[in-house]
């Protein structure tokens, strides 16, 4: 951890937190994280399309799709990353606060459906 995180004047990104688990402790700050995995899809022909983060947003790589050359995407959440989609996907992670209390119950209301913003 670095001088600054412990001042809290650099906010830590979690950028060692292993990629491999769906929540842990940070290595740096020791804060509980979540990975969440989100794909960008085309909203016209619903192919996958690169996706990146910035900040905690998720954007498409590309301004338009490859495929059908349609700007507009839809950001699907994965319940946990496929092989298949490792060069798609993008990972946020997330410290849910406040954390302590919540979490157990959190957990429960979890849903096992996936939900996409849009059908394809
Ligand atoms: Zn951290
Ligand atoms: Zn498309």
């Amino acid at each position: 951890m670095s001088i600054l995180t412990l001042l809290g004047i650099k906010k830590c990104t979690h950028e060692r937190m292993s990629f491999n688990v769906d929540c842990g402790y940070c290595p740096d700050c020791g804060e509980y994280v979540e990975n969440r995995w989100y794909l960008v899809r085309c909203s016209c022909c619903g192919v996958k399309r690169i996706a990146i983060t910035r900040g905690n947003e998720i954007l498409p790589k590309e301004h338009f799709c490859k495929n059908c050359g349609e700007t507009t995407y839809y950001i699907e959440e994965l319940k946990r990353l496929n092989i298949i989609d490792i060069n798609y996907a993008t990972v946020l992670r997330i410290s849910p606060k406040p954390l302590k209390q919540n979490f157990a119950q959190a957990w429960v209301q979890e849903t096992p459906e996936q939900k996409l913003l849009c059908g394809v």
